[in-house]
């Protein structure tokens, strides 16, 4: 019966990391890993998180019952206010559902089920390149029409707005439009306040149904409301819409898989209809969605000392972050390296989007050891004050030879 299945092609991300934990050579480096690591080059419980898991171990009164079918009510409620602010007059006025979703991923795939079987939607643009899944969840989803709207100018290392606004008049009404809230991944570049606007004004004009992915709150500028911002601008224009909060990331609970969608409704009657039937889809889905994560997150959320430390923590990591662009810039600079190079320092999130070909990052992963995407985009915290040497020398020679 199975025999005759086709097999898979290996997913780029973790097939990068089975061929470095395989690789022995003494200065290997894994740039393609999607998760935080500190200046050791290891995964980072925080210690909020750590301090409410050792109070979570020892409540009596929690248990291992079923969560409601949208989910743990403290987490959703604490997501939405973290997102849109705790004034939002979305929340305010009641129009706002959250729905727990099997981290970001479950968010997006909640978002494209629903549009598919209660709205009609068919089409799906997203940025061009874009975190590979959006196109994979939407054609899972049977979305037939699933494209790519031009986003990067490789030349000048920037958004190609007049491409990505041509490719947008050009889609059909009925399409969901993805973008990305802040730490656009893989280029780090996000549009301007006022490119924003006129994507507002397009959106609007053909009718669009948004979803914005935010997968990286408070890891782009370390300031959490700052980073919800792209968010909170379509909710002050009275947009209807959709946003897939992930907490992988800015928690560091990726196995965790714990995240939100968040439904901006235009009033209350909206929103209560539109909970029903995305509880329908949940139950369908996954029936209910996990504990641990999201108690983590509402313990934190809801509790003035933890958030505050929390807050702490989100800045560590981006600092971190910039810092280690701030110092493979001057190496690169200092080393002469053919090329411009800022755009190491302005990206901003947890990748940068190098510029390196394939022939460059073949060279890195054949000679170097060190392992990065084919598209040349890297984690910019797998560099550590340890290996920085190491790797820009690597690009500097990779770099110079072709
Ligand atoms: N969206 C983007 C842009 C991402 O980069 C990621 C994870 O890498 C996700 C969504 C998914 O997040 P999660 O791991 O919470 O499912």
């Amino acid at each position: 019966v199975f025999g005759g299945i086709e097999i898979a092609p290996p997913i780029e991300v973790f097939n990068l990391t089975a061929q470095y934990n395989e690789d022995n050579h003494p200065q290997k480096v894994n740039l393609g890993v999607g998760a935080y690591r500190t200046d050791e080059g290891k995964p980072w419980v925080l210690p909020v998180v750590r301090t409410v898991e050792a109070q979570m171990a020892t409540d009596v009164t929690l248990n291992h019952e079923y969560l409601p079918v949208a989910g743990m009510p403290d987490f959703r409620l604490a997501a939405l206010r973290l997102l849109l602010g705790e004034d939002s007059p979305a929340i305010v006025e009641n129009r706002v559902e959250g729905v727990q979703a099997i981290g970001g991923t479950g968010a997006i795939r909640l978002c494209a089920d629903f549009c598919k079987k209660m709205l009609g939607y068919d089409s799906m643009y997203t940025s061009s390149p874009t975190w590979g899944n959006h196109l994979g969840i939407f054609k899972s989803c049977g979305y037939s029409n699933v494209k790519q709207y031009r986003y990067w100018d490789a030349q000048n290392r920037t958004i190609d707005f007049n491409g990505m606004m041509e490719d947008l008049n050009a889609a059909p009404e009925k399409t969901v439009v993805i973008l990305h809230g802040c730490c656009h991944n893989p280029t780090g570049v996000n549009p301007t306040e006022e490119q924003l606007k006129e994507i507002g004004d397009l959106v609007e004009r053909k009718k669009f149904m948004l979803l914005v992915d935010e997968a990286y709150q408070g890891f782009a500028s370390g300031n959490l409301e700052q980073d919800g911002n792209t968010v909170r601008y379509f909710v002050k224009r009275g947009f209807e819409f959709f946003v897939s909060q992930s907490f992988s990331k800015n928690f560091g609970l990726y196995n965790e898989r714990t995240g939100n969608l968040a439904i901006i409704c235009a009033n209350k009657d909206a929103k209560l209809r539109v909970k029903s039937q995305m509880e329908m889809v949940v139950r369908t889905t996954w029936s209910n969605s996990p504990n641990h994560g999201a108690r983590i997150v509402a313990s934190v959320l809801n509790n003035p000392a933890y958030y505050a430390e929390w807050k702490e923590h989100v800045k560590t990591m981006s600092d971190r972050i910039k810092m280690m662009r701030e110092m493979l810039f001057q190496k690169l600079k200092s080393l002469g390296t053919p090329g411009k190079w800022d755009h190491i320092i302005e990206q901003k999130g947890m990748f940068s989007f190098t510029g390196l070909n394939p022939a460059q990052v073949d060279i890195l992963m054949k000679k170097y050891h060190i392992y990065l995407l084919k598209n040349g985009r890297i984690n910019m915290c797998a560099l550590t004050t340890s290996n920085m040497e190491y790797v820009a020398n690597a690009i500097h020679a990779a770099v110079t030879e072709c």
